[in-house]
């Protein structure tokens, strides 16, 4: 499928590298495509970013039909633009649009259409390590109709955000707080899904730990609310005697391929790496018993966000006098190293975005 360009007739300033927040400024161009029952995907299309008009019925406003994926493109110390196994993330948004109901789209085309996006937008990516042009694949239902039922239209689109270093003032380990009040999925839900629900159900307890003064919410599961699942909208990993421990995927825990990204690296380095299921209860045993040394969350936002305080009801601990452990500190150089291309990347782990001058 050919996709059509329209270039922009007037292009914005780009902000100071750091200036830079999260999420706030957008590129000059977006991709669009398109679904309907007759055509199926069709219409991919770079244009100028800008609104999308639709009626108040749109059903994505009515019935939260809608997911998306988040990425980066990094500018490597030559200039060149790489990607961090967005094949990974292509696949996750495909099986996040299954789960919603929503028509599969072509994996190839979709990272073909953000390459090429990437390579129109190649100066919104920012030059400064940690700084990273964050990328936003979205679909959302698009039927202006108030049934319940799946859409028959949907939009595919993609934004682009320049964002900056989330470590401007080196790693500083986050308070988690332990909710019994709340959960973020059950078994049998949509917690494995990249669904924009998922986070709208996610910030009440999310206001309640600020309140509280937390950074984040740690999250058990929905069942038993026992066993650990995941911090914020992070995945996150224990160091108990010197092994590696993260929650099994269940169904209710997001796949993070950041997780992912640390697990096959701790296997590479020789270290114990496991996936269970992992209770509240050994979480505060191992801490009492001297063998939980650290604790840190993963994702593509932060990368590693180390942990140095949990509260869980009255009890409070504290991890590795809340400073950095050597394990969230070699995961977040090992990885970062590879997205900004200072080490060689495992596999097929980096996709280079050809750009012509
Ligand atoms: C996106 C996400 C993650 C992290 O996934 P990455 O692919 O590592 O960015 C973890 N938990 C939730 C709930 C998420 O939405």
């Amino acid at each position: 499928m050919q996709i059509r360009v329209t270039k922009s007739k007037q292009l914005k300033p780009h902000p100071q590298d750091n200036e830079l927040a999260f999420g706030t400024v957008f590129t000059d161009h977006m991709f669009n495509m398109d679904y309907s029952l007759e055509k199926g995907w069709h219409n991919p299309r770079i244009e100028p970013y800008g609104p999308i008009q639709t009626d108040p019925s749109t059903m994505v406003f009515h019935y939260g039909q809608a997911i998306f994926e988040g990425l980066k493109a990094f500018r490597t110390k030559t200039g060149e633009i790489q990607l961090f196994r967005p094949k990974e993330n292509f696949k996750r948004f495909n099986r996040s649009a299954k789960a919603m109901c929503i028509p599969e789209f072509d994996e190839a085309l979709a990272l073909t259409a953000l390459k090429q996006l990437l390579a129109l937008e190649k100066d919104w990516v920012p030059k400064t390590i940690g700084t990273s042009l964050y990328i936003r694949p979205t679909i959302i239902a698009m039927d202006p109709f108030l049934g319940v039922r799946a859409s028959h239209t949907y939009r595919f689109f993609i934004i682009l955000s320049p964002v900056g270093a989330y470590y401007k003032e080196g790693f500083n380990p986050v308070k988690i707080w332990v909710t019994k009040d709340h959960v973020r999925a059950v078994r049998g839900g949509v917690g494995h899904v990249k669904t924009a629900g998922n986070y709208a159900a996610s910030l009440y307890a999310g206001e309640e730990a600020h309140r509280k003064g937390f950074t984040q919410v740690l999250w058990l599961d929905g069942v038993e609310l026992k066993y650990v699942e995941e911090v914020g909208s992070m995945n996150i990993f224990f160091v108990i005697n010197g092994e590696l421990i993260t929650p099994m995927l269940n169904g209710s825990i997001l796949s993070g391929i950041t997780r992912d990204s640390v697990l096959q690296l701790a296997r590479q380095w020789g270290m114990q790496a496991i996936e269970r299921r992992i209770s509240i209860d050994e979480v505060f045993e191992a801490h009492a018993n001297g063998t939980l040394t650290e604790v840190f969350g993963s994702g593509t936002a932060a990368v590693i966000s180390p942990v140095g305080l949990i509260q869980y009801g009255e009890k409070r601990i504290e991890i590795g006098n809340n400073t950095v452990g050597p394990v969230a500190q070699k995961f977040f150089n090992a990885i970062t190293d590879i997205q900004y291309g200072k080490t060689q990347a495992p596999q097929d782990w980096i996709e280079k975005v050809p750009v012509s001058e």
